[in-house]
């Protein structure tokens, strides 16, 4: 049977808070926006009990109810929200294809927020008491919750060790499980020696989780020296695992640049390596995930999914037209010798008219759309003859030069 096909002008994958945002923007500039989400809407957030650092809710706010305020105005914008799972895509070209289970979407720009996971230890009863249960991923989100009770960190590098000593200004008392020998951490140097001095840290050295234990909530961690096979009991009132991140990134390989721990690379305006495909969010390579930043990088996404198809639309109507010649002029309006040229292209174009499409692009305001045309200098001439680039002109922009290329192409 033929998968059936629907076109949309953006396609967000991840209803997570980065990816809502983006969806937000998207449908509030009256594009067709459609959000896929596999599972929860809402994403990570809506595992956390209680989000203090978002702003704007003072009194804090559950991570569910925060996501449904976000869903409400995806909604509120007429955002099409499908819950579904993204098997593949094929982002090449001007039409980008996302493909599900029973239907193929075709999109002109892609924003993917599909977030990631914490690595888990493996450890028996783990499952059990994830997140509120007593297993948490966030020292910024839930330190505040272990003030002066007592917690295990677990890992070496440098977020188990950096989040660890922001532990202990709440906890009062920070014991960490490192699988290495004594004196030995994946951590930068300095975070080491501040985290040995520091009295509230206490390291058990050649350990790993064995097992976690406890009624509703996490009680114990049975660590296990994995030298000697010895079982040590730690109490605990939580624990927090910081042994990687994993992104939901598989799906992209081989067609998004990503990093060695495989995270999307973007610019700082959400653009990944393929044009009209944006990352935004815990799913690209940046140095603070959480919600507010997650939010910061869907509307950038959004703003930028929304410039990437108005451009498009320019470029193939009116900058490719195939129905007349045309002569695109690249300048810089801070430029001496640029603004004086322009009174020539407007004389051109006056003798031009109705034979030729003459268009100016201010490379200040839009260097993309002349990355489109292959130039970054200014100034320039561009001639297009029937959708084609058939001369730029760098050097010697006179009339003479202009007007014996236009005897070729008008
Ligand atoms: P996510 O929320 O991870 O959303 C990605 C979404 O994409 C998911 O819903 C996933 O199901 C979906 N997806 C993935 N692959 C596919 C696919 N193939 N097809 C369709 N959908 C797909 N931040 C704060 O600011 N304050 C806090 O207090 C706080 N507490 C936290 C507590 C915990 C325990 C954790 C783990 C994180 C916490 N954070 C907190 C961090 C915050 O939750 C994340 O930074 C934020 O949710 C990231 O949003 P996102 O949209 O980038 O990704």
């Amino acid at each position: 049977m033929d998968k059936k096909v629907e076109q949309f002008d953006v396609v967000v994958i991840g209803g997570g808070a980065a990816g809502m945002t983006a969806a937000i923007y998207c449908g509030r500039a009256r594009l067709k926006t459609l959000l896929i989400e596999k599972s929860l809407l809402g994403g990570l957030a809506t595992y956390t009990n209680e989000i203090e650092n978002y702003p704007g809710f003072p009194e804090g706010q559950t991570g569910l109810g925060l996501m449904k305020l976000f869903e409400q105005q995806a909604k509120k914008f007429g955002v099409k929200i499908k819950l579904t799972d993204v098997k593949g895509v094929q982002l090449e070209g001007k039409t980008k294809i996302v493909e599900t289970f029973r239907v193929n979407y075709e999109a002109k720009a892609v924003i993917i927020a599909t977030g990631g996971k914490p690595r888990l230890t493996g450890a028996i009863n783990e499952q059990k008491f994830l997140f509120d249960k007593g297993i948490s991923f966030c020292a910024t989100c839930d330190a505040a919750r272990f003030t002066d009770k007592e917690v295990l960190v677990v890992g070496s590098g440098d977020a188990a060790i950096e989040e660890g000593m922001f532990l202990t200004k709440f906890a009062k008392k920070v014991r960490v499980s490192v699988i290495h020998d004594e004196g030995i951490m994946d951590a930068n140097k300095i975070a080491q020696e501040q985290a040995l001095k520091n009295p509230k840290m206490e390291f058990i050295w050649n350990t790993m989780v064995d097992e976690y234990v406890g009624e509703d909530i996490l009680e114990q961690v049975i660590l296990k020296n994995v030298k000697t096979g010895e079982k040590i009991p730690v109490r605990v009132d939580g624990c927090f695992l910081f042994i990687g991140y994993i992104p939901n990134t598989e799906i992209f390989k081989g067609q998004i640049n990503m990093s060695k721990g495989g995270y999307i690379i973007t610019n700082e305006n959400m653009e990944t390596n393929i044009p009209g495909v944006f990352a935004a969010g815990d799913v690209r390579e940046k140095f603070l995930k959480q919600v507010a930043t997650a939010v910061g990088d869907g509307a950038i996404a959004g703003v930028g999914a929304e410039k990437y198809i108005a451009e498009t639309e320019i470029f193939e109507n009116e900058i490719l037209r195939k129905d007349l010649p045309g002569m695109v002029y690249l300048w810089c309006a801070t430029d001496e010798k640029c603004r004086k040229l322009l009174t020539l292209i407007e004389q051109v174009e006056q003798e031009n008219n109705h034979r030729l499409c003459v268009n100016k692009i201010d490379i200040y305001k839009k260097m993309s759309m002349a990355e489109r045309l292959g130039v970054v200098d200014a100034p320039c001439c561009v001639f297009i003859k029937e959708g084609k680039v058939v001369k730029i002109l760098k050097e010697d922009i006179s009339k003479e030069t202009i007007d014996s290329i236009l005897q070729e192409i008008v």
